[in-house]
């Protein structure tokens, strides 16, 4: 089981200690005790960036522990990791826009079912609650931009392992992603379009 420190902090660099590394195809699979680097999941990319002089090329998590893939091999013991800050900047940034593009639909009765947060296939899916209400862009735009222009600083809460993350005074999520610490730092959240397919409807977005 490996410790994830992302779950309450954001550090981009940290002294880590490596467990293990195995060759994997032409790469090196390294375990850490602990890590701050973020595995695919959770409709989120992972973190890359380097543990040493090795590259983090991907992340992934593989029954409760979080497997670094590296181009070259790392000795086991302590190890300077440091993340992509340009790409986990920009995850957190479009993974908290989910959050919100969520909270505007539940407001309006609507339930999140499924959250893509990839650069360039922004996407949330809602079914429709007893008493939805119809969802249009241009409202859902106007209140993220009131949520936003108010800056609402983020609530980390951590119960029994599991993690839940809201901003301000909007309901939190159980969430395993990361996150921007104020929605400032989202800047432009452009909701491009709403599609309904067999009863669900999905919202598309993007930042800039
Ligand atoms: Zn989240």
């Amino acid at each position: 089981m490996t410790e994830r420190l992302f779950f309450t902090h954001d550090h981009l660099t940290a002294e880590l200690e490596v467990l293990t590394c195995t060759p994997h195809e032409a790469q090196f699979a390294v375990t850490l005790q602990s890590t701050i680097f973020h595995p695919q999941g959770g409709g989120q990319p992972c973190d890359t960036g380097w543990l040493g002089k090795s590259q983090v090329l991907r992340v992934t998590q593989e029954a409760g522990c979080v497997v670094h893939y590296v181009d070259q091999p790392v000795a086991t013991g302590p190890v300077i990791a440091q993340i992509d800050e340009q790409r986990r900047t920009l995850n957190s940034r479009l993974h908290s826009a989910g959050h919100l593009i969520g909270n505007v639909g539940e407001t309006l009765g609507w339930m999140p079912i499924k959250a893509h947060h990839w650069p360039g296939e922004g996407k949330i899916t809602f079914i429709r609650g007893e008493a939805a209400q119809a969802m249009e862009a241009e409202a859902i735009q106007r209140q993220i931009d009131q949520w936003i222009a108010a800056d609402y600083p983020r609530h980390l809460a951590l119960e029994d392992g599991s993690r839940a993350v809201g901003f301000g005074e909007l309901p939190a999520y159980a969430c395993g992603g990361t996150h921007v610490q104020a929605l400032g730092e989202l800047g432009q959240v452009t909701i491009l379009a709403l599609s309904e397919k067999k009863g669900a409807l999905s919202v598309r977005y993007e930042i800039t």
